[in-house]
């Protein structure tokens, strides 16, 4: 699929980090074809991060990501979903390769300034989560 989901998390928007990382996506060959700033409530980030509801952090993960607005982006490029994972970086940014987004600009494991889909499958869902279908239209 050529089509994928990030979001700027509260962190990166608070810290005014968008101009950048928008810089650095586009730069690595990503089209911007949807927008959006949403603020997340505790329901709609527990819904999000469903997956991890039996992990020690999803409290204070839903705590965080309703902290402050965030931006969901859809991003095009071919191969979208393995191409924004490498270029975000590991989860904790004493791990992700020099250059990546979280190298450059996460704080913490916790305050980490972007996600991104980790499957097409979850991607699809994931910008369902955020996007009308008629807000993608034009988009892969
Ligand atoms: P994201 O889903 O946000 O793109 P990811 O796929 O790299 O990040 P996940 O394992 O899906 O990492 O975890 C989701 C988010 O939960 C992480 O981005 C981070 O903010 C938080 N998180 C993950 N693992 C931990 C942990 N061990 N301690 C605290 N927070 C964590
Ligand atoms: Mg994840």
């Amino acid at each position: 699929m050529d089509l994928t989901l990030a979001i700027i998390k509260p962190d990166a928007v608070e810290g005014r980090k968008i101009g950048r990382i928008l810089a650095q996506l586009e730069d690595a060959g990503f089209s911007i074809r949807a927008a959006k700033f949403v603020q997340l409530d505790e329901p709609q980030a527990g819904a999000f991060y469903a997956v991890h509801s039996e992990r020690p952090f999803y409290e204070p993960l839903k705590r965080f990501m309703t902290s402050g607005p965030i931006l969901a982006l859809a991003l095009e490029h071919e191969d979208a979903v393995t191409r924004l994972r490498k270029v975000i970086g590991a989860t904790d940014p004493a791990e992700a390769e020099p250059g990546t987004v979280r190298a450059q600009y996460a704080e913490s494991k916790e305050r980490n300034a972007i996600h991104a889909s980790d499957s097409d499958e979850t991607a699809r869902q994931e910008l369902s989560f955020f996007f009308s279908s008629r807000e993608l239209m034009g988009a892969a």
